[in-house]
């Protein structure tokens, strides 16, 4: 079985691989930085981030030596932000520790900030030709139904069981092409839920596929539903520049929002309102707030469900220990912001470039119907 596994998908591979920029361009840097992207992103989305990036930060010492807050704008909408932080963190440990070289054994790279098992095995067998199953969640999937796996692929017994046999399946060189090989399955054909068997090099060997459930595996734990948080999202106004502030938290850490009050999950629009006005009593002289819209964006383990409100200013201060800029527009544009802030962003776009007139919805004509017909899409990131 072990041949024939890797003979058949290196063959398939040769004529179905996917043609993505940042393949064989055999340079380990571009491999890093695809890796980092791929880790949460789809790599036909990463691609087009890939290009964009690679033309800012040409090589490694360009990226370590820019400012964190360069990284984070050249990393917006690809979200998941951490990973560009990491990233660059890593950046500066190459350049400071490894000569400027991406180091090229598993165990160095697992030592670099924000890189996995998986990231280092795909980065170590993708440009170093290092034998080891970069094992994700496609992978994971894919193995189970190959040997018919009926443990749950969240057990570490189990991850070990299917990493010992996508091991025994590498082939002796081109490990990385293995890698992509199935991760190309993966995405393509071993898809989660039905796979399509029909269209798969591995249909005679799979024995999920012979026993004639392969859509019954992975076994997989439960995942718990998103924490739903409610905030209003306020856009501070004062003559054509509005108030934007770095997070701290942990969560989009250096990152710049518009001023987020938490409220109690299902606060009306009446009661955010009340709310805003009493948050900024003390912080910054404002008329009474407006309600502008309502937008929802999802998170991988939250969902933020935010009422935009506009707050007219009579001064550009802030009386707050957070760090705080009063930006116009081109300020907008350029200061890194999390794809949460993007319906506020277009919002607060259009209030600096044109007041407006009649545009806004007084707080005292709200409707109870206004929530629903105001409420945007999700959006991902
Ligand atoms: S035969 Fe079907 S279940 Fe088995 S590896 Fe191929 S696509 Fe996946």
């Amino acid at each position: 079985m072990t041949g024939s596994i890797s003979a058949l998908i290196l063959s398939w591979y040769r004529i179905n691989k996917r043609r993505l920029s940042f393949r064989d361009t055999g340079d380990p840097y571009h491999v890093l930085v695809s890796e980092f992207m791929l880790q949460q992103t789809r790599a036909e989305t990463a691609e087009a981030y890939f290009e964009r990036f690679i033309d800012r930060f040409p090589d490694l010492r360009s990226l370590a030596d820019s400012p964190l807050e360069d990284v984070l704008k050249a990393w917006e909408g690809l979200g998941y932000y951490s990973r560009a932080r990491s990233l660059h963190r890593t950046a500066e440990i190459i350049r400071d520790e490894y000569g400027g070289r991406v180091p090229n054994t598993y165990g160095s790279l697992l030592s670099l900030p924000g890189v996995g098992p998986y990231s280092a095995a795909a980065i170590a067998s993708i440009a170093f030709g290092v034998r080891v199953p970069a094992m994700d969640g496609n992978l994971y999937r894919v193995f189970a139904r190959l040997y018919d796996e009926n443990g749950c692929v969240d057990q570490d017994m189990v991850k070990r069981r299917l990493y010992s046999l996508a091991l025994s399946d590498m082939p002796e060189d081109r490990s990385g092409d293995f890698n992509q090989a199935m991760m190309d399955l993966g995405a393509a054909v071993c898809v989660p839920g039905t796979p399509d068997c029909a269209a798969c090099p591995l249909s005679s060997v799979c024995r999920a596929f012979i026993a004639g459930h392969p859509e019954r595996l992975p076994v997989r734990t439960k995942k718990k539903p998103p924490v739903q948080k409610d905030y209003a999202v306020v856009i501070l106004r004062h003559q054509g520049r509005t108030c934007l502030f770095k997070r701290s938290e942990k969560m989009l850490n250096s990152l710049y929002v518009f001023l987020l009050i938490p409220l109690p999950e299902g606060t009306g629009i009446g009661e955010a309102l009340d709310k805003t006005d009493s948050f900024l009593l003390s912080r910054v002289p404002a008329k009474p707030a407006f309600y502008l819209d309502s937008a929802k964006h999802v998170f991988t383990h939250q969902v933020w469900n935010m009422t935009l409100i506009l707050a007219e200013c009579t001064e550009d201060t802030w009386a707050g220990p957070e760090q705080y800029v009063w930006t116009d527009t081109e300020g907008l544009a350029a200061l890194p912001m999390p794809g949460a802030m993007k319906a506020a962003r277009e919002k607060a776009v259009q209030l600096l470039s044109s007041p407006p007139e009649g545009g806004i919805i007084n707080r005292r004509s709200l409707s109870v119907n206004l929530m629903a017909e105001n409420t945007t899409g999700s959006t991902v990131g």
